[in-house]
């Protein structure tokens, strides 16, 4: 099902010492096949060190294309440089290149906020992502802010190599991928008493993760966020990866939201969460997305997959959960055929209410996630599938 899916571009985003990130980006279609690569300072975000490869091209004017890649050097990839980009990379290179750097470009801001927040975050576990957004356009989102000191906290790290000076960085120890090399997480879960519906602490759901052989579990509890001080001490006392994200009610269901870190409260429209996550760089994958529609048969109530992908609400998600434990084959195969239309990405959780079904259904990334700001990428480049685990 997954070959369908148009998505090809992989950006990999890595903090390489504490003032620079190294990107790499790959593009891979049919026809074409590049990748490239440069580090960007983190205080003002100029690329440079840019290098591009070709691993399948058409013409051989293609390979011509890479010696004009360093007019790229210097820019600052702010945003706003996308017209940039296209005017002297897309017509004096190639367009694929200039395509896959303003890909990269997006990531890198993203990164940078992310990375900023943390360190905020870090002397000020209570602020959320609004606040925090506020301070950044009242002290004119500033690339000046020196990267802090403690890059060593987990939270903070992207993919933290040695810093230029003084000791190694403390790195997270690089968590196991299976042995197809997936990287497997529980991305739907609700643990008591953050959830009222749910009647495991979230400690048990945890120790029942880790003895199934997950990779890592995403908590959702409804409309509750949790504070990174807590998900921290949860990664410490049991060495694995918890992530946090959040299950908002809306008028046309239950969203499941990733990278996004306001605490919404009661039932919100959904073309409103979408401006705010949009607003936070965050992602929306509309859970369950036909539960209880199923119940008389899709034929009784003349629900085709063309009528159901019209729904306004898939015009404004990211992604689609399509195997989620608590609804019936029927309407995850509904969810399924939906996203494949639409060529969105899908995801798999168990929304496991208890241990005992934790893992029942989880999404297989492609490389380790140690992090939310991995996370929220991974979720971006399209890469993964829902899977069942169990
Ligand atoms: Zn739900
Ligand atoms: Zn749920």
């Amino acid at each position: 099902m997954i070959s369908e899916f148009n998505r090809n571009k992989i950006i990999d985003v890595a903090l390489l010492d504490e003032k620079t990130l190294a990107v790499h980006g790959i593009l891979n279609d049919s026809i074409y096949s590049l990748e490239l690569d440069f580090k960007v300072n983190l205080s003002d975000l100029v690329c440079f060190e840019i290098e591009g490869r070709w691993l399948r091209y058409t013409t051989p004017e293609c390979p011509q294309a890479l010696n004009f890649l360093a007019q790229a050097e210097g820019f600052c990839l702010a945003l706003g440089i996308e017209e940039k980009i296209h005017k002297t990379v897309g017509r004096t290179s190639c367009r694929h290149f200039a395509n896959l750097l303003i890909e990269c470009a997006y990531a890198v801001r993203e990164t940078a906020k992310l990375i900023r927040y943390q360190e905020a975050q870090v002397h000020n576990p209570e602020l959320t992502w609004q606040e925090f957004l506020l301070g950044e356009s009242e002290t004119g989102s500033n690339f000046s802010q020196k990267a802090a000191e403690d890059t060593e906290d987990a939270s903070v790290a992207v993919s933290v190599a040695a810093p230029a000076t003084g000791e190694p960085a403390k790195r997270l120890p690089t968590p196991a991928t299976g042995k197809s090399g997936a990287f497997i997480i529980d991305m739907h879960m609700h643990t008591a008493p953050a959830s009222p519906c749910a009647s495991d602490s979230v400690e048990a759901m945890i120790a029942k993760a880790q003895r199934i052989g997950l990779h890592g579990i995403c908590l959702t509890d409804h409309n509750y966020l949790w504070s990174a001080a807590d998900i921290r001490s949860l990664r410490k006392k049991f060495t694995f990866p918890v992530f946090r994200a959040n299950e908002i009610v809306t008028e046309q269901g239950d969203m499941l939201v990733y990278g996004f870190y306001d605490d919404v409260q009661g039932i919100i429209k959904l073309s409103e969460l979408k401006k705010r996550v949009q607003a936070a760089g965050g992602f929306i994958v509309a859970a369950h997305p036909f539960r209880g529609f199923l119940t008389f048969g899709a034929d009784d109530i003349g629900l085709t997959p063309e009528k159901a992908r019209s729904r306004e609400m898939f015009q404004l998600v990211d992604g689609v959960e399509t195997l989620n434990g608590k609804v019936t084959a029927t309407e995850n195969g509904l969810a399924r055929e939906v996203a494949e239309g639409l060529k969105l990405p899908a995801t798999g959780g168990s929304d496991a209410h208890d241990s005992s079904s934790v893992g029942l259904y989880a999404t297989a990334f492609t490389r380790p996630i140690n992090n939310e700001v991995e996370l929220l990428a991974a979720l971006k480049t399209g890469d993964y599938q829902p899977i069942k685990f169990r």
